[in-house]
C-alpha cells in the first residue's frame, strides 16, 4: 500500500489568495453594477518588450532549421546567456562571479523551492515574517518546519524574524538557531530595501555562525537608491555564504514566458562538499534546461535596446508606485516601500485588522488589495498595495480612497 507525502497535508493551504478571489467574486455577484479595481495582483501586465519578441522570432526560426535547431540545453544554460548575466548583472557592479557558478532556471520560485533539495531536513530555516509565502511552503513540504500551530500561525521549527515599521522591515540578527536563512531585498510584500551596512550584518553573521543566506533579489530592477546593492555579493565575504536567486518576471515581464537564474559560488563548501556541485548535480538530474527560444528572449534584454526597453517598463511600474504612494500619504495614511520596490505596504488606518480593512475597501470604494497578515503574522495590522496596473487604475484608486471618511 503506498503512502503520500504526508508533509503535504500539514499545510495550512494557500488561503490567503483563494480567500480574496472568493470575497470579491460574492462581491461582485451581489453588486454587478460596480467597477472594482485591482490593485492586488502580484503579476506584471505590460507586454514583453519589442527587442524580446524580436530575439524569440528568430529562436524559433531556428528551431525550424536542422542547421540551427537546437535541442536540450546544456545543464547550466547556455553560455550566450550566462555570459550576459556575468558582465551585465555583476561585472558591471564590480563583482566577480564565474560563468559556471551561474545556473540559469525557469525561475525564481522553483529555484526558491528547490534549493532545499541539497540541504539536510536538520537545518532549522530563518525567514523575514512577512514574506513572500514559498520559502516557508517549500520546506514545510519537504518536512523541515515541524507542527504548524493554528492559533499562532507559525510552524515550530522555524525561526520567524519580524520585520516592521519598528525596524524598517530589515529584522534584527537572531538570537534563535538559524541554519538557512532566507532574505529577500527588496521585498515582497513590504516594499523594504536593505542598505549595504544592513546586508553586511547578516553576511558577518552567517560567517560566523556558519550558516548559509538564499537571497532572493526578484526585485533587483526596481532599486533606485545608490546605497541598496543589487546583489549579496556586493558585501565582503557574500561568496563564502550566500546564494543568490534572479528572475527575468518582474523587470521584463517573463511571469509567462518563465526564466530566471540562481548563482552558487564555488566558495560555498560545507564540511569539504562545494554547493556548486551539489547544485549543479540536482539541476542534471531534475531540471531539463529553460528552452533555448527564452534564453535567446532572456539575452535580449541585455542588449542596448533591451536595456533601454525594460528600464521604461520598470520605470513605468514606478510611477505608478511613486503615484499610489504618494496619494495615499496625501490622503493621511502611513506608508512604506514603493521607493526601491513595486509594492506599497501601508499601516490600516485606526488600527484595523489587516483583513478588516480589506472588506472595508472592498466594500466601501471597490478597491481590491492584500491583507498584510496573509504574508505573516508580522503583517497584521498592514496592507499591500501593487503597482502592476494601469496609471489610471492608480489615480482612480486613489481617487476613492481620498474620499472614504475612515
Ligand atoms: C514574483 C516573485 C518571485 C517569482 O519569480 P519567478 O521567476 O516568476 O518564479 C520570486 N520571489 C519573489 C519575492 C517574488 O515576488
Amino acid at each position: 500500500m503506498y503512502k503520500i507525502n504526508d508533509n503535504y497535508t500539514k499545510l495550512p493551504g494557500s488561503y490567503l489568495f483563494s480567500t480574496i478571489a472568493k470575497k470579491v467574486k460574492a462581491y461582485s455577484e451581489a453588486n454587478p453594477d460596480k467597477k472594482l479595481i485591482r490593485l492586488g495582483i502580484g503579476d506584471v501586465t505590460l507586454p514583453l518588450a519589442p527587442s524580446v519578441i524580436s530575439a524569440m522570432h528568430s529562436a524559433v526560426d531556428e528551431m525550424g532549421n536542422a542547421a540551427t535547431f537546437h535541442g536540450y540545453a546544456p545543464d547550466l544554460g547556455y553560455e550566450f546567456l550566462r555570459s550576459a548575466i556575468e558582465n551585465n548583472d555583476y561585472k558591471a557592479r564590480g563583482v566577480d562571479i564565474a560563468i559556471d557558478e551561474i545556473f540559469v532556471s525557469d525561475g525564481a520560485k522553483s529555484d526558491s523551492g528547490n534549493i532545499g533539495d541539497i540541504f539536510s531536513l536538520d537545518n532549522r530555516i530563518a525567514v523575514c515574517d512577512p514574506v513572500y509565502p514559498v520559502y516557508v511552503d517549500t520546506n514545510a513540504m519537504s518536512g523541515r518546519t515541524g507542527v504548524y500551530d493554528k492559533a499562532t500561525e507559525k510552524w515550530t521549527n522555524v525561526t520567524y524574524m519580524p520585520c516592521t515599521a519598528e525596524n524598517n522591515f530589515v529584522p534584527e540578527l537572531p538570537t534563535e538557531r538559524a541554519d538557512i536563512i532566507y532574505l529577500c531585498y527588496p521585498n515582497n510584500p513590504t516594499g523594504a530595501a536593505a542598505t549595504k551596512e544592513q546586508l553586511q550584518k547578516w553576511v558577518d553573521f552567517a560567517l560566523k555562525n556558519g550558516s548559509v543566506i538564499i537571497y532572493d533579489a526578484a526585485y533587483e530592477a526596481y532599486i533606485r537608491h545608490e546605497d541598496i546593492p543589487h546583489s549579496i555579493y556586493e558585501c565582503d565575504g557574500a561568496k563564502k555564504c550566500a546564494i543568490e536567486i534572479r528572475s527575468f518576471s518582474k523587470n521584463a515581464g517573463f511571469t509567462g514566458t518563465r526564466l530566471g537564474f540562481t548563482v552558487v559560488p564555488k566558495e560555498l563548501v560545507c564540511d569539504g562538499v562545494s554547493l556548486n556541485a551539489l547544485w549543479a548535480r540536482r539541476c542534471g538530474t531534475k531540471f531539463n534546461g529553460a528552452p533555448y527560444i527564452i534564453q535567446r528572449a532572456g539575452e535580449a534584454i541585455y542588449s542596448e535596446q533591451g536595456k533601454k526597453e525594460t528600464r521604461q517598463m520598470v520605470d513605468f511600474y514606478m510611477n505608478n508606485a511613486k503615484v499610489i504612494r504618494e496619494g495615499l500619504k496625501d490622503a493621511g495614511f502611513t506608508v512604506y516601500g514603493g521607493e526601491n520596490a513595486p509594492y506599497i505596504w501601508l499601516k490600516t488606518p485606526n488600527n484595523m485588522t489587516s483583513w478588516d480593512f480589506f472588506d472595508y475597501l472592498l466594500e466601501n470604494v471597490n478597491v481590491v488589495g492584500t491583507p498584510g497578515s496573509g504574508f505573516g503574522p508580522s503583517g497584521e495590522g498592514y496592507f499591500r498595495l501593487t503597482a502592476f496596473g494601469t496609471l489610471e487604475n492608480s489615480l482612480e484608486a486613489l481617487d476613492r480612497i481620498k474620499k472614504m471618511t475612515i
